[in-house]
């Protein structure tokens, strides 16, 4: 309302200027809204882990001797550290994409080493849930930005499809490069597929279809959202297909490289 106010002072005063800072002070009060937002959803997040890591340890000091009990305390004091742990570097990650001007040093990224090691990544885990992850086309295609950053988006993507596919199933990624010059990479499933009304959510931070199966999964609720941040920091955008029961097709989408002079990582 405050905002509003000024803007109607400004275009009374016919001041150019007065209407800018009108408009700087908005996107000034929706990001310290978004801060405090993901603050108090941080803290919401991290409680859950850390109180169970507590009383685990208590749990461990005070087990009798039976191994098979200090072994299931151990265990679970295990799980829930390793979800501290990526809780935190996802909040590292998502905090580093949200702020100004994350593209610091942008180069050529080779797509095709991109998808090969988010597959890399994930292949330990789908071959023991007899998963096929299955790389299409061979096409080479190159765009400009953080290779590190790209190559966590592609994971987070693999990653999920292997977590909310059945045992058994096969992942399908590719890369295509459109007439208009957009490198596309998509990432299909044959898992549960996402409802109509979920699939703007699980952009958002925390946002989980089913909260007990994110966290047997080891999710952070955070991986679609670091997706999102990173494609968005590369002039991207990212499109989901789904139907509730046959599966989904998340397609990042971002500007091929126009080979003009960029710098390759490494040389200089
Ligand atoms: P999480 O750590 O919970 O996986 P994400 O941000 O990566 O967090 O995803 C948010 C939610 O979106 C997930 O909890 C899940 O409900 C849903 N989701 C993501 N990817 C898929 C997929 N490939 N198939 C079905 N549901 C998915």
């Amino acid at each position: 309302e405050t905002n509003l106010r000024m803007l109607v002072r400004a275009s009374r005063l016919g001041s150019r200027y007065v209407v800018v800072l009108a408009e700087d002070h908005t996107e000034t009060h929706r990001l310290e809204e978004v801060r405090r937002d993901f603050v108090a959803n941080i803290s919401h997040e991290l409680k859950t882990p850390i109180g169970a890591v507590g009383l685990l340890a208590e749990a461990l000091e005070s087990a009798s001797d039976d191994p098979d009990q200090v072994r299931y305390f151990a265990k679970s004091l295990t799980r829930e550290s390793l979800r501290l742990g990526r809780l935190t570097q996802d909040i590292i990650e998502l905090s580093r994409l949200q702020s100004a001007d994350p593209l610091t040093e942008p180069s050529l990224v080779d797509v095709r080493s991109v998808i090969n090691s988010a597959v890399e990544r994930n292949r330990v885990e789908a071959e023991a849930r007899g998963i096929e992850i299955v790389v299409r086309g061979g096409k080479h295609a190159s765009v400009v930005g953080d290779a590190d950053m790209l190559a966590v988006a592609v994971h987070n993507l693999v990653a999920n499809a292997v977590h909310y596919s059945p045992d058994g199933s096969r992942i399908g990624i590719g890369a295509a490069v459109t007439d208009h010059g957009i490198v596309e990479i998509a990432v299909t499933d044959q898992g549960d597929g996402i409802s109509e009304a979920d699939r703007d959510r699980i952009f958002e931070r925390f946002y989980r279809v089913d909260p007990a199966r994110s966290r047997r999964t080891g999710g952070t609720g955070l991986g679609l959202a670091i997706v999102k941040h990173v494609v968005q920091n590369h002039g991207g955008d990212i499109r989901l297909w789904s139907q509730l029961g046959s599966g989904s097709t998340f397609t990042i989408r971002l500007p091929e490289a126009s080979t003009a002079s960029v710098p390759v990582r490494g040389e200089n």
